[in-house]
């Protein structure tokens, strides 16, 4: 099989969650949010936030700062919060030097996710970072397994290997688009299903230690 790893960005190479919730905290007691509005913003902000996630939130509960600039305020402090591990880091550039093809594809906007990307370290480490904006398909479609594959001069068509803690985009996505898949639990337990991911593991290092030692 041809050693392609195509990584998940948000809380699989980079920790999502723990920025977004301090955030949240930081943003609902300036603006004396109650726990109802604020338990209503984290879910509409769970898995991706937009322009348009700010200002359905403004319009509703009336808020005095502009959707843009809450917008702008949660992007730079998502920019400057998020972080790879040094290990994960250096795991990447092994696969690399392992001869692997390595590609990120992350579903979200052009302008957070590069950011997220640049200041975390992982665009120095990857051959390819595959923004669903910036091409036009969001996982699970296998348009952005194709493009990201192509990009670092794979074809998705000789396999591959998908890593990711999104069960549909990643997994059930990955596995639709003829790639093997490493789900990373974060200590969830797999729903049952009809499609199982080849291997699981807690965390983003352990699975690029899975690919190093066991598959590559
Ligand atoms: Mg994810």
């Amino acid at each position: 099989m041809q050693q392609l790893a195509i990584f998940d960005l948000d809380n699989t190479l980079v920790d999502r969650q723990g920025p977004l919730t301090a955030w949240i905290s930081a943003f609902s007691e300036r603006h004396a949010l109650t726990d109802l509005a604020r338990t209503h913003l984290f879910d509409a902000m769970r898995d991706r936030a937009s322009l348009e996630t700010f200002e359905a939130f403004c319009a509703e509960h009336k808020l005095a700062p502009t959707a843009e600039a809450l917008w702008l305020d949660y992007s730079r402090h998502m920019a400057r919060s998020v972080s790879c591990p040094a290990g994960v880091l250096d795991g990447l550039s092994r696969l690399r030097g392992a001869g692997w093809k390595v590609a990120v594809a992350t579903n979200g906007g052009t302008e957070i996710q590069t950011a997220k990307a640049t200041a975390s370290g992982i665009v120095d480490h990857v051959d390819v970072v595959c923004i669903s904006e910036a091409v036009g398909a969001r996982k699970p479609e296998t348009v952005i397994f194709e493009k990201a594959a192509a990009a670092c001069g794979a074809d998705l068509a000789l396999g591959g290997w998908m890593v990711g803690d999104g069960v549909d985009t990643d997994i059930r996505g990955g596995r639709a688009a003829g790639l093997h898949t490493i789900w990373i639990s974060g200590g969830r337990t797999w729903p049952s299903g009809d499609v199982q991911p080849d291997h699981v593991t807690t965390d983003v290092r352990q699975a690029i230690d899975l690919l190093l030692t066991t598959v590559g």
